[in-house]
């Protein structure tokens, strides 16, 4: 079918449709009749719509051509059938014969025996299957796209009608949504840790759309065009009246920016309208589109950008209805704090919310790479993801508590627990405000062993941290981070711009740049060819580094001019021979020389360390030792692999313990081998920032820890409150307890004698 048949149909077909329901009448006679309407325009013998009822239910609500007595008694469960594989697909089935599809679910008292084909649609409204509406011919039909498309818009039209209510009481269909009122914790990831307390905002597209079917798609057309034009000229605005400074949330919301010029978005929208639709239906037609989609989506960065169109959706909607400011959410008072609730948000969402209310971030979906966490990250917004249902189980209004320490939310928390936060809350507080107030205080222990804490960095948001913490400066720069939020590989230039912004962050503090360590968990969203069976041994870091030479160089090259007239330190992750480490360094070399042969100043001084994360190396340390300037140990990955412990997994997280007597003499034999070689060595896994963990790590012999910004403060005070000399005496009978762990002994050392863990 051509595009302008498909358009004067679909508009005929809307029109008959406005009609219908301009008519009056009960909702269920419209609907009888719009029923027929398709099946008329659509020159099919059947139009069935099936609503869905609590229950996962599927119920026949109108039906031209099955039998009129199946009506309200054929019922199918979600999944069951042709019909009820639709709705939990949440995608269109098209088959010229369905009885011959394994899916088919024959019932005898609707008489579609005589029906051949089959062609059905979702029926969708903000991402949630309200039923399905199908045709059937007695003809082996083929339908075409164009008309999947036309019922697709139908399927929209009728969204709206049922969702007020009108077809299936209110209540139930909450009920259908899964509400609940009692109090709940759901638990998710966390991507920006920190405690908020606050009433339920509801950040979900609100669409009200006044009318579906344009009178003059002209004048459509045109109200679109300027609602673009108003959205384009709000974001501009947006963007340049906040104060974001740089970094990536800053070019994150350019991208964001850029996104909104996307044509072919623009243009999905527009041909809706050419199909008869008003601007704010056919804006809405492609928005479920979009959301249906994304269930496909695995790769990262297009999930991202499914995000954002999603919201740009909702930004264009509220210029078509002439609102200035985001949709007004009625739960919550002026004033009140809130805690947002979002399926997902777009990074300038956020920035709509007046940031001195919002005191929390709970998403559905996401990931702490997400662009919206990384501008929370730069608010200072707790942000909890991977919030399994949030949106069926919070009402808008509901007092939520983002536990972003531990990745729990409650929603309509009882009193005791609401108390037991508002407490925690205020202690977190003044225990922030006594962290602050040891900025310039150094880490020295009460016998006068000096620590030093550094930072864990991978985004520039991150370095704000050294200044607020007085951290000494980065021990692991994640260079991966970068590159993970970016849309492409970035080439030499744009990496040494950004190198540089780091230099120019740290000031004169020291930072270890690690070379990329992609793979494991860390993917870059533009490359594809990463899938493995078992990724974190598989081709992930340094030797992705050496078997892609080119890159390693250009990273070389980049951080070698990022650091002119400075120290350059770059360490090596995932070392498991030292041939790695030699022909990593020799490419560094390569690169040093090329870069003074071309006549270009080099830094002035360059450090080359590795990091010690594979249980391989620590048994060619004294090889290591000769060659490396220093060491870091990355005890994240040693545990996990020393202990065959999938660091990611929660269902064995619990078995195994770091402080357990093997992993303790592993990491003192490092440090007794490194002191005697004259290497530093430090230690920058997560361990090194849990207070009670650092105690063991310092009477292990490290005096030089990298942790997340927020630990500083918990480990400084601990530092401050440690006899290192006791300590030490009292860890030489641990190395060889028998049992797994020494956490509790650990425990009442520091309870014993005053340690703050
Ligand atoms: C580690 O493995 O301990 C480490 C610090 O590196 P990452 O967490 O980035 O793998
Ligand atoms: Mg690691």
């Amino acid at each position: 079918m051509e595009q302008a048949q498909t358009s004067l149909l679909l508009r005929r077909l809307l029109a008959r449709i406005r009609d219908v329901m301009a008519g009056g009448g009960e909702a269920q006679e419209r609907l009888n009749r719009i029923v027929r309407v398709i099946a008329e325009d659509m020159v099919d013998d059947v139009c069935s719509v099936y609503i869905r009822r609590a229950g996962d239910v599927l119920e026949l609500f109108a039906t031209e051509g099955l039998r009129a007595s199946a009506v309200h008694q054929t019922r199918l469960r979600v999944g069951e059938g042709l019909i009820g594989t639709i709705a939990a697909q949440a995608r269109p089935i098209s088959l010229a014969d369905a009885q011959r599809h394994p899916r088919f679910a024959y019932r005898p008292e609707t008489g579609e025996e005589e029906y051949h084909s089959l062609m059905g649609v979702p029926i969708l409204r903000n991402g949630r299957v309200l039923g399905v509406v199908a045709v059937q011919n007695r003809a082996a039909r083929e339908h075409s796209e164009e008309e999947i498309e036309i019922l697709e818009t139908v399927a929209m039209v009728l969204a709206e009608m049922v969702a007020p209510g009108q077809l299936v009481a209110r209540d139930e269909l909450a009920a259908v949504e899964g509400n609940a009122l009692l109090p709940t914790r759901i638990e998710g990831i966390v991507f920006n840790s920190g405690i908020g307390l606050g009433a339920a905002l509801i950040h979900q597209p609100r669409f009200r759309i006044p009318k579906l079917v344009a009178d003059d798609v002209t004048q459509e057309h045109e109200r679109l065009r300027t609602a673009v034009a108003d959205m384009h000229g709000a974001l501009d605005h947006l963007l340049e009246s906040n104060d974001l400074g740089g970094g990536e949330h800053r070019e994150v919301l350019e991208t964001y920016r850029m996104i909104a010029q996307d044509v072919g978005w623009l243009r999905r929208i527009g041909e809706a309208v050419a199909g008869g639709l008003t601007a704010e239906a056919a804006v809405q037609k492609v928005h479920n589109e979009i959301r249906v989609r994304m269930d496909d989506v695995a790769d990262p960065y297009l999930r991202e950008r499914v995000h954002d169109l999603e919201d740009l959706a909702d930004r264009l909607m509220q210029h078509l209805q002439a609102v200035e400011e985001p949709a007004a959410q009625p739960e919550a008072d002026e004033d009140e704090d809130v805690v947002l609730i979002a399926r997902s948000m777009g990074p300038a969402q956020l920035l709509d919310y007046p940031r001195q209310r919002v005191r929390g971030l709970v998403l559905e979906e996401g990931s702490s790479t997400a662009h919206v966490a990384i501008v929370a990250k730069a608010l200072d917004i707790p942000v909890i993801g991977h919030a399994k249902d949030i949106l069926r189980r919070v009402e808008g209004g509901d007092l939520v508590i983002v536990d972003a320490d531990n990745g729990q939310v409650f929603v309509r928390p009882g009193e005791d627990v609401r108390h037991a936060f508002v407490e925690n809350l205020r202690l977190h507080r003044e225990r922030e405000a006594a962290y602050a107030s040891l900025r310039d205080v150094p880490a020295c222990s009460i016998d006068g062993h000096q620590v030093s804490l550094r930072l864990n960095a991978g985004l520039l948001v991150d370095l704000q941290h050294l200044e607020e913490t007085g951290a000494e400066g980065v021990g692991l720069y994640r260079t991966e981070i970068p590159f993970m939020v970016r849309s492409e590989f970035p080439d030499v230039t744009s990496q040494e711009r950004f190198y540089a912004k780091v230099y120019e962050q740290v000031g004169d503090r020291p930072v270890v740049f690690r070379t990329l360590d992609i793979g494991g968990d860390k993917l870059l969203p533009y490359w594809d060819d990463l899938e493995e069976e078992n990724p974190s041994m598989g081709w992930r870091a340094i030797r992705i580094g050496l078997d892609r030479p080119a890159m390693l160089r250009q990273q070389f090259r980049a951080l070698i001019r990022a650091s002119v007239g400075r120290e350059l330190r770059v360490m090596f992750p995932m070392v498991a021979k030292i041939e790695e480490f030699t022909y990593a360094r020799t490419l560094l070399d390569k690169e040093l020389a090329r870069e003074s042969g071309h006549g270009r100043p080099v830094p002035e001084t360059v450090l080359v360390g590795a990091m010690l994360e594979v249980p391989a190396l620590v048994f060619q340390l004294p090889a290591l030792l000769d060659l490396a300037d220093f060491v870091s140990v990355g005890s994240n990955d040693l545990f996990q692999f020393l202990f065959a412990s999938d660091r990611g997994n929660r269902r064995i997280a619990a078995q195994y313990d770091v402080l357990s007597p093997v992993v303790l003499s592993v990491l003192r034999s490092v440090v007794e081998q490194c002191r005697a070689a004259g290497v530093p060595v430090s230690l920058c896994g997560e361990m090194a920032g849990r207070p009670l963990e650092a105690m063991a790590l310092i009477g292990a012999g490290f005096r030089d820890i990298s942790m997340a910004p927020r630990a500083i403060g918990p480990v400084k005070t601990m530092v401050r409150s440690l006899t290192v000399g006791t300590l030490e005496k009292y860890m030489t009978s641990l190395y060889g307890v028998k049992q797994h762990t020494v956490r509790e002994k650990l425990r009442s050392f520091a309870q014993d004698h005053g340690v703050t863990v």
